[in-house]
């Protein structure tokens, strides 16, 4: 990821990361910055975004992959020792239900029995193993077709 990028002046996480916007900064190096969401699903839920402006997940560079999963692992793993939870939740909206277009990855601390169960992803049945089959192969004739492996 290169810094040259430039940042977009109507996008709120962009003014978190220039300190023109106030938020809970809790971490920040060369590239990203984590951050308290300001409207939690419970207490300690994090963003962690890319310093640059880049709107989503399918826009993020290939060579900023690593670090970027290794730093969600580390707040996983801070928010586990400081926080009486058992476990988190890692999220990103990719366009859809994105509510604010600068890439961000929620960490979120879970516990057992915390209610959120299901709460929104309800869960079909595929209706025949055809169908099944059919979109399994689409899924792999276009991840052939993908440049990046
Ligand atoms: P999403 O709906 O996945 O795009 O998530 C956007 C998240 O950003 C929501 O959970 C909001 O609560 C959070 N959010 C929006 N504005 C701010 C802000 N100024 N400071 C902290 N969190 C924010």
């Amino acid at each position: 990821m290169t810094q040259h990028s430039h940042m977009n002046n109507s996008c709120i996480f962009c003014k978190i990361v220039e300190r023109t916007h106030a938020a809970h900064i809790l971490y920040e190096d060369g590239h990203f910055v984590s951050f308290l969401d300001k409207r939690p699903v419970f207490p300690g839920h994090t963003l962690i975004i890319p310093k640059i402006h880049i709107g989503c997940f399918d826009d993020l560079p290939i060579n900023a992959m690593q670090d970027f999963l290794t730093l969600a692992q580390n707040h996983s793993l801070a928010l586990q020792q400081c926080i009486p939870c058992e476990g988190t939740f890692l999220a990103m909206n990719n366009r859809v239900s994105q509510s604010v277009p600068h890439l961000h990855m929620h960490i979120i601390p879970r516990k057992f029995k915390d209610g959120l169960k299901g709460f929104f992803w309800p869960r079909k049945e595929y209706q025949t193993l055809e169908e099944m089959n059919e979109i399994a192969e689409k899924i792999r004739t276009s991840l052939k077709k993908m440049k990046r492996k």
